[in-house]
């Protein structure tokens, strides 16, 4: 069984008395363990879709099938949960808390899942991606990637099945892009469903699947040939001497 399925799925903005179609009946599966690019120009409705997928908002019709749950049938209520329990979010511009250190951001997620041991759960997932040495530092203080490694483990700490990632590298330089692609790629090894967004060809290409969209439509679905592997580039716990600040 997929873990998500997606039929006929479309999303119609209404502005008034405008419409504005940014998905147009889109139709595909996504199994347990995928690495998934989405790419396609700037409104092309790749957010659009992402955020239904992610269970941030609800289609205008067609069907969203998440894990055998009807989706596009839940409550606003219903599809935070869901959201809470089986989805970590990224975001381009990071979107942490800037008075929060590196760990209250990372513990805040908990607050709302009723999970006990906090603290714990938000240092490991903070040293799982090489932020031991910066905990208590607040977002101002780190660089672009440390601050989008931050937003990784307060993605990671609810312990999701999947990952959904909206440009998570379009604001940060080549190599620290490659770095944040080299942890996903470490996610996506240990058997987590990765779903990033990207214009950038040379992310997508770490990635195993490229669905490319255009005017609201799935213009390809292909596999990705000559794959690049990032994770020799990682340097765990070596965040000395980044002099993007
Ligand atoms: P992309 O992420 O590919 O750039 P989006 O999904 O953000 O595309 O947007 C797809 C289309 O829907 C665009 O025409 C955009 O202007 C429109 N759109 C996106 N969000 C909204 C919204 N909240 N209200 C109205 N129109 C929107
Ligand atoms: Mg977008």
């Amino acid at each position: 069984m997929a873990l998500i399925e997606v039929k006929d799925l479309k999303k119609t903005y209404r502005l008034g008395s405008v419409e504005v179609p940014a998905v147009r009946g889109v139709t595909f599966g996504v199994e347990c363990g995928e690495f998934i690019a989405i790419m396609g120009p700037s409104g092309s409705g790749k957010t659009t879709l992402m955020n239904i997928i992610g269970c941030l908002d609800r289609p205008t019709s067609g069907k969203y099938i998440l894990d055998g749950l009807d989706a596009s049938r839940l409550s606003d209520g219903e599809r935070a949960a869901v959201r809470n329990r089986k989805i970590g979010f990224v975001f381009q511009s990071f979107n942490l808390l800037p008075r929060m250190s590196a760990l209250k951001n990372v513990i805040l997620p908990m607050m709302y899942s009723g999970e006990r041991r906090h603290r714990r759960k938000a240092v490991e997932a903070l040293e799982s991606v090489g932020l031991q040495g910066r905990m208590h530092h607040t977002p101002m203080q780190l660089s672009g990637g440390e601050q989008q490694r931050v937003a990784i483990a307060r993605a990671l700490v609810n312990d999701p099945q999947i990952i959904f990632g909206d440009e998570p590298t379009g604001n940060l330089d080549t190599a620290t892009g490659k770095e944040i692609m080299a942890i996903f790629q470490h996610l996506n090894d240990q058997g987590k469903t990765v779903v990033i967004v990207t214009h950038e060809p040379d992310i997508a290409q770490h990635t195993k699947r490229i669905l490319r969209f255009r005017d609201g439509l799935l213009e390809s679905d292909e596999p990705v040939v000559d794959r690049v592997l990032a994770t020799e580039t990682l340097k765990y716990g070596n965040t000395e001497g980044k002099g993007n600040r």
